[in-house]
């Protein structure tokens, strides 16, 4: 039982608190209330109070007769009943004395209840004890009472039962130790600290329901004073909607939302995860970067709609396709990264590579429309690669990018010349930017030939970098550079203007009028500017718009089918004339053929090269020249190299040839010297 000693000590301590857990309940129980000392001064309120009230330092505003009944009945350990006014309701006014532990009475205890409100008066009826009971039932939070020597319940209200699933009949039969998950000397622990400290947030703890279940609640306990026995009052917040909600936005924070794969943030949880744990083993860890071969070329022609379908059946079949211990993370756009924690060997992986890769390359059906779309990987090993997931990850990246190079649907390792490639790239780049200025840039112009007639009857520009360093550097090594950081733009408008000029220069000296064809990058044809820059370069040099060409690929006209029309439809009213480049690579859709004003098909020299061995080769040709012919298109075939070649697309009804058999891409002054020599009679090549 109570030591009669602490309670001396404590004994206003404690009375403070049964106070404030007095004004908590009537928080609770939205009642107005307080409690003032025996000179009128508040010593605590609650809300209700202070609003209607106001800061009021002392009950005076009660009217000084009333405080001064109030007091006398206090002294006589009465309460005391008034009407009072607040606003524009009455309200009654009860006082009940406030007994301290040590016996002296040294509080009153006020409650203003509106006389409508049955519950009120009820509360207002009772004794102190029946004032907490009442209190505790309207109470929202969980309560219950409970001895702290016993540990026995005494009284729990309605809330409390529904939170545990216990009914009163079973309330009386637990003792504390029946309720907490937690071990018997720590619940002894916090009953002691209540026993000293009278009030406690013990925090965070599971409480057992009678299901077998376990619930997670917030847990503040007091110590109060009812009819001189102490005992705990334990308040329980339900914490379990809180949980759910911290897990949901945690899973949100952790989760691709399109296709509710791990994100970069769950990625790199994992990654670090799975490097400690190799480390400890000695084991190897192994990273994959996948991305999908020309997806943006599906997303701008067939709309986001279709792309974000497939993205979800592509991370559908990935996370199909791994292990339950291997994660399939997607970090944006089409780019996912695969962790393999656990792996044997490299050729485990390089085999799981190649069945993703196939598994991934199976046609897909969206929107009742099949797609087919493979797959590039590049794959990097820890600890061999690397031993931090930044590096892991860049490596991989590194060798994603060499897997795309080598033309996609592969998988590479990560090497470390990826990186003085990578190091490689970026110093082309700042050179590029000189390369302008500088004056590193030339232009060689090869002869495009009518195959009937055998004449040159155009030239197609093609540039030529000249490095005092590196010596000459091919296109096909810095153009993909150039497209990358955008100095394609200022590169190919200097072409343009180039080529312009040098055409105009031809004829200014007497030589036949010929077409010069210029390339142009689908950076270049999908910038707003385009065609005043070509107008530009026209005027400038003062060439005629018949005498210039625009090659562009196909899958440069492929992507946003509408605004390329719009481009294409502003560049023939210009007068001049559009080619389809490397035509038969690409995703061509012949439907968009029809309606494009394309005047010109260069049949890619890769179907020219084996024209007489493969029979493919020679029939997609053939198939792509009668195309042209239907829809009213010229053919031109590239990199014609034998005159069996000539003679095969010539029969077929090929209307113009390039390639070494008429003539390399020559620096300018030679091409002209072709073109003068043809004035003379000379006709190229010799007869086929
Ligand atoms: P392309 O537009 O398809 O150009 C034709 C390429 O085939 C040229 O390579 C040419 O030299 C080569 N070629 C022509 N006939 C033959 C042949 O009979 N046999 C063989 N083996 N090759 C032949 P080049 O000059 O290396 O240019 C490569 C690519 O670089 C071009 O392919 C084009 O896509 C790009 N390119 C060149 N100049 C420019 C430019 O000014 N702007 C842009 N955006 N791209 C350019
Ligand atoms: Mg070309
Ligand atoms: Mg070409």
């Amino acid at each position: 039982m109570f030591k009669p000693e602490s309670a001396q000590a404590t004994g206003n301590l404690r009375f403070a608190q049964d106070s404030a857990t007095l004004i908590h309940f009537c928080e609770q129980a939205n009642t107005c209330a307080a409690i003032i000392d025996l000179s009128g001064r508040y010593l605590a309120k609650t809300s209700d109070c202070s609003q209607r009230f106001g800061q009021q330092q002392t009950a005076a505003h009660i009217g000084e007769t009333h405080l001064a009944d109030i007091l006398a009945g206090a002294a006589q350990g009465t309460g005391v009943r008034l009407i009072c006014q607040s606003g524009d309701t009455n309200l009654e006014l009860r006082s009940e004395p406030l007994t301290g532990l040590d016996g002296q009475r040294s509080a009153v205890a006020l409650f203003w209840l509106n006389p409508d409100n049955a519950h009120n008066q009820d509360a207002a009826n009772r004794s102190t004890e029946a004032l907490y009971r009442s209190l505790l039932q309207q109470s929202s939070d969980a309560i219950f009472l409970f001895d702290p020597h016993t540990l026995r319940l005494r009284e729990a209200n309605q809330r409390f039962r529904q939170l545990l699933g216990l009914n009163v009949a079973d309330e009386q039969q637990l003792t504390l130790l029946d309720l907490i998950v937690a071990p018997m000397e720590s619940v002894r622990q916090n009953v002691q600290r209540v026993l000293n400290e009278g009030h406690v947030h013990i925090g965070e703890r599971r409480y057992q329901r009678s299901d077998g279940s376990s619930i997670e609640v917030d847990v503040v306990a007091s110590l109060v004073n009812i009819n001189d026995h102490p005992y705990c009052v334990v308040n329980l917040r339900d914490l379990s909607q809180q949980r759910a909600h911290e897990k949901a936005v945690q899973k949100l924070a952790q989760q691709d939302q399109l296709t509710g794969l791990p994100n970069r943030v769950l990625l790199l949880d994992r990654l670090r995860q799975a490097i400690a744990v190799a480390k400890r083993y000695d084991r190897q860890v192994a990273l994959m970067s996948l991305n999908l071969d020309r997806f943006k070329q599906i997303n701008n022609s067939l709309g986001h709609n279709v792309g974000d379908a497939l993205l979800q059946q592509v991370a559908g079949r990935l996370a199909l396709g791994v292990r339950s211990s291997d994660t399939v993370s997607r970090l944006g756009g089409d780019e996912f990264v695969i962790l393999l924690p656990e792996i044997s060997s490299t050729r485990d992986v390089a085999m799981i590579a190649d069945k993703m890769i196939s598994h991934i390359a199976h046609p897909y059906l969206i929107d009742e429309q099949e797609l087919v779309i493979s797959p590039s990987v590049g794959i990097c090993l820890f600890p061999d690669d690397g031993e931090e997931p930044d590096k892991l990850l860049r490596n991989a990246d590194a060798a994603l990018f060499n897997a795309k190079e080598s033309g996609g649907r592969c998988y590479k390792f990560f090497t470390p010349e990826m990186n003085t490639r990578a190091a490689e790239r970026l110093a082309l780049e700042s050179r590029l930017r000189r390369a302008i200025e500088k004056g590193e840039f030339q232009l060689h112009y090869q002869p495009q030939i009518d195959l009937q007639s055998g004449k040159i009857i155009g030239c197609e520009a093609l540039i030529r970098w000249q490095h005092p360093e590196l010596g000459m550097v091919p296109p096909l090594k810095f153009i993909p550079v150039a497209e990358e950081s955008k100095l394609i733009l200022p590169i190919g408008d200097w072409v343009l203007h180039e080529a312009c000029r040098q055409n105009r220069a031809w004829q200014q000296q007497g030589l036949p009028s010929v077409v010069v064809a210029v390339n142009l990058s689908a950076l270049q044809f999908h910038q707003k500017n385009l065609q005043p820059s070509i107008a530009r370069a026209l005027q400038q040099t003062g060439l005629e718009p018949q005498y210039l060409e625009l090659e562009v690929t196909e899958s440069a006209i492929m992507s946003d089918a509408e605004d390329v029309l719009g481009t294409m439809k502003q560049l023939r009213d210009m007068g001049l004339e559009l080619a389809i480049d490397d035509f038969g690579t690409g995703y061509s859709s012949l439907s968009y053929l029809k309606r494009f004003p394309v005047g010109k098909l260069k049949i890619d020299r890769s179907f020219i090269r084996d024209i007489h061995e493969d029979p493919d080769d020679a029939a997609i040709s053939t198939a792509i020249i009668s195309l042209a012919r239907n829809l009213n298109l010229r053919t031109v075939a590239e990199g014609i190299e034998t005159a069996p070649q000539l003679a095969f697309l010539r029969d077929h009804g090929c209307d113009q040839g390039q390639g070494y058999l008429f003539g390399k891409p020559l620096p300018a002054a030679q091409f002209a010297e072709l073109l003068a020599a043809q004035t003379h009679g000379a006709a190229i090549p010799p007869e086929a």
